[in-house]
């Protein structure tokens, strides 16, 4: 059997990488996190002091900038910046908007494009991110779009910023997922938009038990649970 691959594509907080992650389990196959690519560019680009709106700018750091993905034995995904391991820094809640701006230049996207398509090429993958049915993956076996209402999605988030002991007020990390929404589904080079074959799955009022179960049953049905090699 050859290489397969599933694309999750939808807004932040949709639970695209923890139920990404799950699947990828269940089904040995390579969970690929794509936004962490994106945040990892930010984070050079905070780093050196560049505004992440002008295009020109962050294009001429591009060549500075050696990204590197290793996959631990847990299937957990590291990024690498030239060299040093950025796993945690990327996750920082400033990351977020630094990542939409910088992810809405087409030269930035190009770049990255091949580097997602060799993942692909080589693994079975289950890889999230806005644009993978879209642009990354047009010829994905199995599209799924998975969406929330914004404000069930910012409640997650406050959730698990609060877990992860960075919290922040509720009215914040709402403005700013409006904020993401607007960015990542307004911006002209391969902005967030549900592919035509995707299959929709909205997740504003199941629990993760419910959302996994939705998810399995849509690969059953429309993949089969098939053994990747
Ligand atoms: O998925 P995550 O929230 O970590 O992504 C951070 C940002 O990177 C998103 O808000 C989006 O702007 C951008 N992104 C993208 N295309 C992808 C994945 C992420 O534009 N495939």
């Amino acid at each position: 059997m050859k290489h397969y691959a599933i694309a999750i594509d939808g807004p932040a907080g949709a639970g695209k990488s923890t139920l990404a992650k799950k699947l990828a389990e269940r089904l040995g196959a390579l969970y690929v996190d794509t936004g962490a690519i994106y945040r990892t560019i930010g984070l050079y680009v905070k780093r050196k002091n560049v505004e992440p709106k002008d295009e020109q700018a962050v294009v001429s750091l591009l060549p500075q900038i050696e990204i590197g993905m290793t996959f631990g034995e847990d299937g957990l995904q590291h990024m690498l910046l030239n060299g040093e391991d950025v796993t945690t820094e990327i996750r920082l809640p400033e990351m977020s908007l630094y990542a939409s701006d910088v992810s809405a230049h087409a030269s930035v996207r190009t770049y990255l494009l091949e580097m997602q398509r060799k993942l692909a090429r080589e693994n079975c993958v289950i890889m999230d991110g806005r644009d993978i049915g879209t642009v990354v993956l047009p010829d994905a076996e199995l599209k799924i779009f998975l969406t929330a209402a914004v404000e069930e999605r910012a409640r997650r988030r406050e959730r698990e910023l609060i877990r992860r002991g960075t919290p922040e007020p509720f009215e914040k990390v709402l403005a700013e997922m409006q904020q993401r929404d607007y960015n990542d589904s307004h911006r002209a080079a391969a902005p967030l938009r549900q592919a035509e074959d995707a299959v929709l799955v909205d997740t504003t009022e199941l629990d993760f038990a419910q959302s996994e179960d939705a998810l399995l049953r849509i690969v059953e049905e429309r993949l089969g649970v098939k053994p990747c090699r």
